[in-house]
């Protein structure tokens, strides 16, 4: 058996577990809980700029973290997905429950197809327009369906 020094292969598959231990440890340390959310907002690189934040009415909808894993630069919620819940099946995308692309924390990812995931989307915002309405009405004293006044 080689020294540990010997061996050229990187940590990741010298020793996976020390390996995601360790990814942990990062992901964690690049990201900071929201205690009115629990989500776990990212506070390491994006891949958004300055530039093309600009250019959107949200400046935060496109950003998307980044970390280093295994060798390359990938989504930091797929990083987290993978070392806390398990590998994340071949052509699946990650649907944040919560809406917030950077948030990191696993229980609100789930790994879906890019229909379903769009489908989500869609449905979440129907749903949130729907109670901006509803919200509208009520300030206005408007009777609102289903409510007894
Ligand atoms: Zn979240």
């Amino acid at each position: 058996m080689p020294h540990p020094k010997d061996d050229p292969r990187p940590l990741w598959e010298r020793d996976p577990d020390r390996y995601t231990e360790r990814a942990k440890a990062r992901v964690r340390k690049l990201s900071v809980v929201d205690p009115e959310t629990d989500c776990w907002v990212w506070t390491g690189a994006t891949n958004g700029t300055e530039t093309a934040n600009r250019r959107l009415r949200d400046p935060r909808t496109k950003l998307r973290p980044f970390i280093a894993f295994k060798g390359r630069h990938v989504y930091a919620y797929r990083v987290a997905y993978e070392v806390w819940v398990g590998p994340i099946p071949e052509g699946l995308g990650i649907d944040h429950s919560c809406e917030n692309r950077l948030c990191v924390n696993p229980a609100h990812l789930e790994p879906v197809t890019t229909q379903e995931n769009s489908r989500r989307y869609w449905q979440r915002k129907r749903a949130a327009e729907r109670a901006t309405r509803i919200a509208a009405m009520r300030a206005s004293g408007h009777p609102v369906f289903g409510e007894t006044a």
